[in-house]
C-alpha cells in the first residue's frame, strides 16, 4: 500500500469536504474520502476509471460504480466539478481556485492555466434575467505542444 503523501493544503480540503458532507447530512465514509483524496491528488483531470484505478489499488473493495456515483456527488456538493466540453468520458477536477482549461483534442490531456481576465466573466443580461448562473468557465481546445511536434 502506497501511503498518500501528506499535503497540508489537501488535508485542509479534505477537512472542508467532511464539513460539507455533515452540512448536507451525508455520511463521511472512508470510501468517499479516498475517492475525493484521489481526485485532489491527481492533477490531470482524471476520468472515473482513472480515479477507480487509484482508489482500488489501496481499497480493493471499491467498485467503479461507487466511484462514478461518488464523483457525481462531489460535483453536487460543489467540492469538485465536471470539466466541460470533453465530448467523451466525464473528467473531474477538484481544484476550485480560479483557473482555465486547455484540452488537447489528440492526447486528451487537459492543462490548467490561469489568466486573471477570465476569472470574472460578466454574466450577460439575458441570462441574468432567466437563470441562476453558478459557474462559468473559459475553455480552449486544440493541439498541445507534444502533439503539435508529432504533426509536423
Ligand atoms: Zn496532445
Ligand atoms: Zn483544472
Amino acid at each position: 500500500m502506497t501511503e498518500i503523501m501528506s499535503d497540508p493544503k489537501a488535508d485542509e480540503m479534505v477537512e472542508q469536504f467532511r464539513q460539507r458532507c455533515k452540512e448536507v447530512g451525508l455520511k463521511v465514509t472512508p470510501q468517499r474520502v479516498a475517492i475525493y483524496r484521489a481526485l485532489l491528488d491527481s492533477k490531470d483531470h482524471p476520468s472515473a476509471e482513472s480515479v477507480y484505478r487509484t482508489v482500488s489499488s489501496v481499497m480493493p473493495s471499491v467498485s467503479l460504480d461507487t466511484v462514478n456515483r461518488t464523483l457525481l456527488t462531489l460535483a453536487e456538493l460543489g467540492v469538485a466539478f465536471v470539466v466541460e466540453g470533453t465530448g467523451d468520458v466525464r473528467r473531474y477536477d477538484a481544484v476550485l481556485d480560479n483557473h482555465q482549461h486547455f484540452r488537447c483534442i489528440k492526447c486528451k490531456r487537459i492543462l490548467d492555466f490561469h489568466c486573471d481576465e477570465f476569472d470574472n466573466i460578466e454574466t450577460p443580461e439575458f441570462l441574468k434575467d432567466k437563470c441562476t448562473v453558478l459557474r462559468s468557465s473559459v475553455y480552449f481546445e486544440g493541439l498541445c505542444s507534444d502533439c503539435q511536434e508529432q504533426e509536423s
